[in-house]
């Protein structure tokens, strides 16, 4: 019988280490609070994001990795009965969705299930296109207590190139945010976050004001890091650089915090970030605004979903803090954050 949803799941490599069904041991001790699941089918995904490992218009031969790691298959019976037996810190299970004809049903039975059969909290991670028609109700009935939707692109221009009709593909715009705006109604404010990568062509101020127009309908911004999937379209695109990630990390945890506002910041011509509209010594001393951005834990607030690793390899310079940085990581990420700014005339974006 096929390995498929919903009596197999993908998990993260750092999911299947820390269930100990892979060997290995995380860089700097690193501990993984939120456990990352996908549905899985024989198809790929109908989606044909020109970034994303899943895509179906990735080249057939490519490793099969997704944001930047390996994604194994188990049977969900197998992962839930080593999670009772010792859930080794994890607070948060959040299951993702493919865009595939089953996936809205498969993630509901999914979802029921780690709520009837775990005291782990429950993340959805949707993907509007897959949605269509369906009821939100039914996914919280089901037991999730947050969804996350993956705009990723920052702007309507970036995301029809990527991910609409730019690659042939299914996702629009409109109906991403109008997927939002529905969480946004059956969940509440503050039980949606969504997804943005850096780094896919948008300048700073873009990305910064599409996380306060998210910010501004209850929403908080979960920040990735482009990193190249080989065998996709974008395979030959670079990071982003180091001071770019950094100051969108910042104007971001302002924004998300309720500290300040995208318009009480300054751009230059490039709309790189040129002042924050607050003393920023303060904030990034504490080093809270760099860690990993993501659906909070037990405590409502110390995020779960930390993703160590996620978007570097560990000889990397680390791009979401999976734990508290060090004082010489502050040290790096205040040279960081001035690292790539052009000397244009500042001026409010
Ligand atoms: S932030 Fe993490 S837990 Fe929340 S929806 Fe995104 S991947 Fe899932």
């Amino acid at each position: 019988m096929p390995a498929t949803s919903p009596e197999y799941v993908k998990t993260s490599t750092a999911a299947a280490i820390t269930l100990g069904f892979q060997p290995g041991s995380f860089h700097r001790d690193a501990r993984l609070t939120g456990l990352n699941l996908l549905l899985t089918y024989n198809e790929p995904c109908a989606g044909r994001c020109a970034y994303c490992g899943l895509s179906g218009n990735r080249l057939p031969d490519a490793e099969p990795t997704f944001i930047r790691v390996d994604w194994p298959v188990y049977a969900l019976d197998a992962i839930l009965k080593e999670v009772r037996r010792d859930s080794r810190g994890l607070e948060r299970v959040c299951i993702g969705m493919p865009t595939h004809r089953r996936s809205w049903d498969d993630l509901l039975k999914v979802v029921n299930r780690w709520h009837r059969e775990s005291d782990l909290l429950i993340s959805a991670l949707l993907t509007p296109t897959a949605c269509r028609g369906r009821d939100f109700f039914e996914l919280r009935a089901a037991g999730a207590d947050m969804v996350g939707i993956a705009i990723d692109c920052a702007t309507p221009e970036l995301f029809e190139r990527y991910r609409g009709r730019g690659v042939k593909g299914p996702h629009r715009w409109e109906e991403y945010w109008e997927g939002v705006s529905r969480a946004v109604t059956v969940f509440g404010r503050g039980r949606v976050g969504i997804h943005l990568i850096v780094g896919l062509g948008e300048t700073e101020a873009e990305m910064i004001q599409t996380i306060q127009r998210a910010q501004d309908m209850g929403v908080r911004t979960h920040l990735f890091s482009f990193f190249p999937e080989t065998g996709t379209i974008l395979a030959r695109r670079r990071q982003p650089p180091l001071g770019q990630y950094r100051r969108v990390q910042l104007a971001r945890y302002i924004i998300n915090e309720g500290l300040g506002r995208a318009e009480d910041m300054t751009f230059n011509d490039a709309g790189q970030v040129m002042d924050f509209g607050m003393d920023i010594t303060p904030l990034v001393k504490a080093g809270e605004a760099f860690r990993t951005s993501g659906c909070p834990g037990k405590d409502g607030r110390t995020v779960a979903c930390n993703r160590p690793y996620g978007n570097e390899r560990p000889s990397q310079a680390i791009r979401n803090f999976p734990f508290a940085p060090e004082p010489g990581d502050i040290r790096a990420v205040e040279r960081q954050l001035r690292q790539g700014l052009k000397g244009a005339v500042a001026h409010a974006g």
